[in-house]
């Protein structure tokens, strides 16, 4: 009985479980039983970290800083964790024996490489890290394949669309249908987005998430590294990916097949159906939680995304379309800006002026190494602070 048991768990490992995606991920951890977690990682929130260890009891807990680990350890000095630090201390979180799948839920081009060293160990990955893909996707995928391993999305638009593909191979599809809420700052102009503060890019109409990504999703820069994930994930042409503005998120993406059919995946705006999706894949199981009423929806409604407006959207076409090193300098340059706006020391329409200034300025070296992207990413890094100065 017990090794029946045994049989049926299915262990995880997460990076960046005390973020957004990463405590979502725990709550289903939580409602289902047969999940174990084997290994958590995460930045600097060494009290939530600690709280996680005492509840879900991994093998071992790494934090980014050694100082953060020491601190770590300290506290869980009672119970039997191995505590690690550092990119060397996700390496090891990313090839633990007997993990399935690895949650990928860290921020920024950092989950590159854990994720790489996870595939080659023949993990299937939970990829909620989009950054890995839109920069390293000419890695990451031909990897996957080569290793038979599953890349199974969280990214709730990219989790309809394979929930809607169901396993039907790319040349039957005509069309990706990514959807956008529009964010905030749907129908304004460009003049209106001049004086935009963090508080009003901070507050999302649907969705509740980490800062960087709401700030991204303000600024549509976020629907831009959607469309590349999409690219690599499904292996279509970006002439094929269309986004669709649908203010309600209520369709979280769709197919259009080659017969003019259209399979969609609908719910409420809740990132736990896309992340449970991926732990039991190619299972379905219960889950509590508000259902879409479709009287009280009475209508759903498109638009066409606004590119001269959103910037950011018509830039990650470009920077797609240029392929090789450029989709990390348009991440990278992102990156870097929203943090300068987050800290309130550039205004909102230099987010996307200065992904515009980086991609200007950057040679495309074709089908780049984990070591190129790096350099690639520290380029624009570099030029942005040159500009700061
Ligand atoms: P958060 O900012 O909420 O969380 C980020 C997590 O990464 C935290 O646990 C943080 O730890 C950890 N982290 C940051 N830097 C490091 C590091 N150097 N080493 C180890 N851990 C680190 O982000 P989200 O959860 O919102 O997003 C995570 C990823 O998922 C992003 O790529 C995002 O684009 C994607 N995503 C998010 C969605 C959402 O709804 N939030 C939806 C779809 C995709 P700490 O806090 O301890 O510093």
């Amino acid at each position: 009985m017990e090794i029946q048991m045994e049989r049926q768990m299915k262990k995880i490992a997460i990076l960046g479980s005390t973020g957004s995606i990463g405590t979502q991920t725990l709550e289903i951890v939580r409602a289902n039983p047969e999940l174990r977690v084997l290994a958590l990682a995460a930045g600097g929130n060494v009290e939530l970290m600690e709280e996680q260890i005492r509840e879900f009891r991994p093998l071992v807990a790494g934090m980014w800083s050694e100082e953060a680990a020491a601190d770590l350890r300290g506290r869980v000095a009672d119970l039997p964790v191995k505590v690690v630090s550092g990119m060397e201390g996700l390496l090891e979180i990313a090839v633990l024996e007997d993990v399935e799948v690895l949650v990928t839920a860290i921020v920024g081009m950092i989950g590159i490489r854990p994720t790489i060293a996870a595939i080659e160990a023949g993990k299937d990955i939970a990829l909620a890290n989009k950054e890995t893909l839109v920069c390293a996707g000419h890695i990451i995928m031909p990897l996957a394949r080569k290793r038979h391993v599953a890349i199974l999305p969280v990214d709730s638009e990219h989790s309809a669309i394979f929930q809607s593909l169901n396993g039907e191979p790319a040349e039957r599809v005509e069309k990706i249908l990514l959807t956008a809420s529009g964010g905030p700052f749907r129908g304004r102009t460009k003049a209106e987005l001049a004086n935009i503060q963090v508080e009003d890019a901070l507050k999302h109409p649907n969705w509740a998430m980490g800062r960087k990504i709401t700030i991204d999703s303000s600024t549509m820069v976020n629907k831009g590294l959607e469309v590349m994930e999409a690219k690599w994930l499904f292996d279509v042409g970006l002439d094929r990916i269309q986004v669709v503005v649908h203010p309600q998120s209520i369709i979280h993406s769709a197919v259009q097949y080659v017969d003019g059919a259209i399979m969609a995946q609908l719910g409420m705006p809740d990132m736990k159906l896309p992340i449970q999706y991926a732990l039991f894949y190619p299972d379905r199981r219960p889950m509590d939680g508000r259902r879409v009423d479709l009287f009280e929806l009475a209508q759903l409604t498109f638009e066409k995304p606004d590119m001269e407006v959103f910037v950011g959207l018509r830039l990650a076409y470009e920077a797609a379309k240029a392929g090789g090193s450029m989709p990390t300098v348009y991440n990278a340059a992102n990156e870097r800006a929203v943090g300068l706006f987050l800290d309130r020391k550039i205004s909102y329409p230099e987010i996307t002026g200065l992904i515009e200034e980086c991609m200007n300025a950057h040679h495309v070296i074709e089908e780049p190494s984990v070591e190129q992207i790096l350099a690639a990413e520290q380029e624009a890094y570099d030029l942005i602070c040159s500009r700061r100065n």
